[in-house]
């Protein structure tokens, strides 16, 4: 079955984000084991958040919306976690639905916060680029911007940034590895930052963003095809269709453990981008 066939028929983000946020509990999505220590979190079945659990201490990638935290919090109660045990917050980028929370999410567990050097300008100048519609996003500092030679380190795992503008300048991709206690294998974890095309001629005149933007999703999505991931993080669950396989899930079967996952989401993607570019160069 191919996986990455949800993400064409979606509705909009601004369709999903009101559903999300003004009855949450109409769109709570229990937490799902992607590998070994790691959950996926959010609390909807829309926006991608992670828990890793590193041994000592927790890491979470990406908040979701302020308006689903509550969601978010539950969920990492339900898995026997505690939330002031999460040591660092890693953000993919500056859009509401992967911020929103980061707010409340810092004050309540003091953990240190992570973005991308090129996002901070959403923050501090350009916060209408953060925002879909009138949604709550309190304002943040992050402790930390990343580097991608200097991995992040928490108990033991290490966690590699890639640097992947296009989506936003700043949207960063995460690479690391978990190890399965029962069988030894070590697996490799992989999380692109940002796969939404809004890196449109159009789009990017709209925001005022530079128009390189576009050569330079492409050569990330490239750069990261290149590369070997065994289990697929999508950052909106409608771009691999891991709510339909949350079943399967047992002690001794991970469906999600398959490497192909990755390959096709980056490739459909690269597909999507060069159509579009083809088609703003003949009109
Ligand atoms: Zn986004």
């Amino acid at each position: 079955m191919p996986l990455n066939s949800t993400a064409k028929n979606s509705p909009s983000p601004w369709v999903l984000m009101e559903e999300c946020c003004r009855e949450p509990w109409k769109t709570y999505q229990k937490p799902i084991k992607m590998a070994p220590g790691v959950y996926y979190i959010s609390g909807n079945n829309w926006v991608a958040c992670y828990l890793i659990d590193t041994g000592d201490g927790l890491i979470l990638i990406d908040t979701g919306m302020h308006e689903t935290v509550y969601l978010l919090l539950e969920n990492i109660r339900q898995l026997g976690y505690d939330c002031h045990d999460i040591k660092k917050i890693l953000l993919s980028h500056a859009h509401i639905d992967h911020i929103g929370g980061a707010r409340t999410l810092q004050e309540l567990t003091g953990a240190d916060m992570y973005l991308g050097k090129r996002d901070l300008m959403y923050l501090h100048e350009r916060k209408d680029l953060i925002m879909i519609g009138d949604y709550t996003c309190g304002e943040f500092e992050p402790d930390f911007i990343y580097s991608d030679d200097k991995p992040i380190v928490q108990g033991n795992v290490s966690i590699q940034t890639v640097s992947t503008p296009g989506h936003t300048p700043g949207c960063t991709s995460f690479f690391f590895d978990v190890k399965d206690k029962k069988t030894g294998k070590i697996l490799r974890c992989g999380m692109h930052g940002g796969i939404g095309l809004s890196c449109s001629k159009k789009g990017l005149e709209e925001m005022g963003l530079p128009f390189s933007l576009q050569a330079e999703f492409i050569e990330g999505l490239k750069k990261l095809d290149t590369l070997h991931v065994d289990v697929c993080l999508p950052s909106h669950t409608n771009q691999v269709g891991i709510l339909l396989l949350q079943d399967q899930v047992t002690e001794d079967f991970n469906p999600y453990d398959d490497p192909s996952i990755w390959h096709e989401l980056m490739q459909e993607r690269l597909e999507r981008v060069l159509l579009m570019v083809e088609n703003e160069k003949a009109n």
